[in-house]
């Protein structure tokens, strides 16, 4: 396979009456072969809407099979897919049609497009439609997918993928035993499909075996355990927002909702212990966390990669990645890679915080449109993720180095400071940001949203934190507020926040 929409194609070959996608809030369904079909002709329209070899196409559908369909068509056709949230109002999506260069934009709402000149609105891809085969276009290094970073620390940057990098981490996962999906299997999505997360382990992963994909528009945890039941799922890709609703709801029905669940697995954003312990109590099951970043295409560790999940760490490095941990000056640790000398070759004396840094043909090709920052010359990317390696070689995230907060030269990391405020029962969610301080140049300020119904005062907030945390990383003051800002994975928008 060159080009990753050929993963349909082959599915269509192999398994052409298997069950491919499944709309749960229609109950609308296509075969491998019925959805290779469609994909044609979404390639057919496109090249009849005029679309070159390397031209970029808006994809701005909900997470459904016209999402699926349209951007297979797009890749097939030899254009760049950029997919958008549906939800984004025109001034986040004008910039990025801009930035892109886009000449089409395929929306559920074309009319209500404000587009530039010579940007032409198309409606989402005829599911239904049968087309003539289309002769894929571009394979290898060219561009399949220019995806735009949720903008969690800043603004959203072109992060350009590769059919090389895409179908490099779909073989890496596919390489993890026992396997993470098998053709037999039941995905259920209710992440964004235009958040590679949902793009990749997701679709991408379960055309590649031919699996059927469960697909939902948004989620809500009693309409998911729904889902799970009435369409037999048996494994689910999603992100920690959705395990905390689960682990929310009365254990009995969440027990019952996932009984054909056997897998569930988690990332973007770290997986609260008290989660993990809530499911499992709930369910008998675990949660695999892993970690992952546009850039990687996505997935780079796993628990799955050892078999069992460790809470607070997100495993190791798939089979094909390299990762090593560099310091604040520059210095690279030992390099780790085969999965089974992983531990072997760790070596306790260098533990300690680094960047985290990785390499392998995963790896995306810079940022769009000129490609700058990209992988350096030997293949290594640094990421913002500062993290370390336990002493059976498990990698944990600290933060995000961009996040730190420096309090009279004392280093603090939200997310330790996060994970003791929501210890508290009285807390739902809790963030921690810095902000400037005369005397300290930064003190820790803690935005704290309580339950319903709870009474939560500062200096109880403090107290706890007090007999916890090292003095300067006990939040100097409390906030109290209704919500906090999310990005389209449930993830925190630190920036928005401060
Ligand atoms: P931007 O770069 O624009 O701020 P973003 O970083 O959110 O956006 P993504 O590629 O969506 O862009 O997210 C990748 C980041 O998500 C990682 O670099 C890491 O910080 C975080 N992340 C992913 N998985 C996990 C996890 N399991 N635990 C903690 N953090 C995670």
């Amino acid at each position: 396979v060159g080009n990753v929409s050929e993963l349909v194609a082959r599915a269509a070959g192999s398994w052409p009456n298997s069950l491919a996608l499944i709309d749960s809030g229609t109950d609308r369904r296509s075969t491998w072969a019925q959805a290779d079909a469609a994909v044609n002709a979404e390639a057919r329209r496109l090249l009849d809407a005029g679309l070159s070899r390397g031209d970029r196409v808006i994809v701005r559908l909900p997470t459904s099979t016209a999402f699926a369909v349209s951007l297979f068509g797009v890749v097939r056709a030899g254009g760049i897919a950029v997919p958008l949230s549906p939800q984004a109002p025109a001034a986040e999506v004008q910039p990025l049609v801009e930035h892109s260069g886009a000449k089409l934009v395929i929306s559920h709402d074309p009319e209500a497009e404000e587009l530039p000149e010579g940007v032409t609105a198309l409606p989402p891809a005829d599911a239904t439609a049968a087309g003539e085969p289309v002769e894929p276009v571009g394979a290898g290094e060219d561009i399949a997918v220019v995806s735009y970073t949720s903008g969690t620390t800043g603004p959203p940057r072109g992060v350009m993928l590769s059919h090389r990098a895409l179908l490099a981490n779909i073989e890496q996962l596919s390489a993890v035993r026992p396997a993470v999906l098998q053709h037999s299997d039941r995905v259920f999505i209710a992440i964004p499909l235009f958040h590679v997360y949902g793009l990749g382990p997701g679709l991408l992963q379960a055309a590649s075996v031919g699996a059927t994909v469960v697909l939902s528009e948004r989620f809500d945890a009693r309409r998911a355990l729904a889902d799970c039941a009435e369409f037999r799922v048996t494994t689910i890709a999603g992100v920690p927002a959705m395990y905390a609703e689960f682990a929310a709801l009365d254990a009995d029905e969440l027990g019952a909702g996932l009984a054909t669940v056997r897998r569930m697995t988690s990332g973007a954003a770290p997986l609260h212990p008290k989660v993990l312990a809530a499911i499992r109590s709930a369910t008998g099951m675990d949660v695999y966390e892993g970690y992952g970043l546009t850039e990687a295409a996505p997935v780079v560790t796993t628990t799955l990669v050892t078999g069992y999940p460790k809470p607070g760490s997100v495993g190791r490095p798939l089979p094909g990645i390299e990762l090593r941990l560099v310091d604040s000056d520059g210095t690279a640790g030992p390099v780790l890679s085969d999965p089974d000398d992983f531990v072997d070759s760790f070596d306790e004396e260098d533990g300690g915080t680094g960047l985290v840094a990785l390499r392998g043909a995963n790896l995306f090709s810079g940022y769009w449109p000129d490609g700058a920052h990209g992988p350096d010359g030997e293949g290594w990317f640094r990421t913002g993720d500062v993290g370390y390696l336990d002493t059976d070689g498990d990698l944990h995230l600290v933060d995000r180095a961009n996040d730190l907060i420096i309090v009279n030269g004392f280093n603090v990391y939200p997310n330790e400071v996060e994970s003791v405020l929501t210890e508290l029962p009285e807390v739902v969610e809790a963030a921690v940001v810095g902000v400037v301080d005369e005397r300290s140049g930064e003190a820790v300020k803690a935005v704290v949203v309580v339950a319903p119904g709870a009474s939560l005062s500062a200096q109880q907030v403090v107290d706890h934190c007090a007999g916890k945390l090292a003095g300067y990383k006990v939040p100097h003051s409390v906030e109290f507020a209704e919500s906090l800002p999310h990005s389209a994975t449930g993830k925190l928008r630190r920036l928005r926040l401060r």
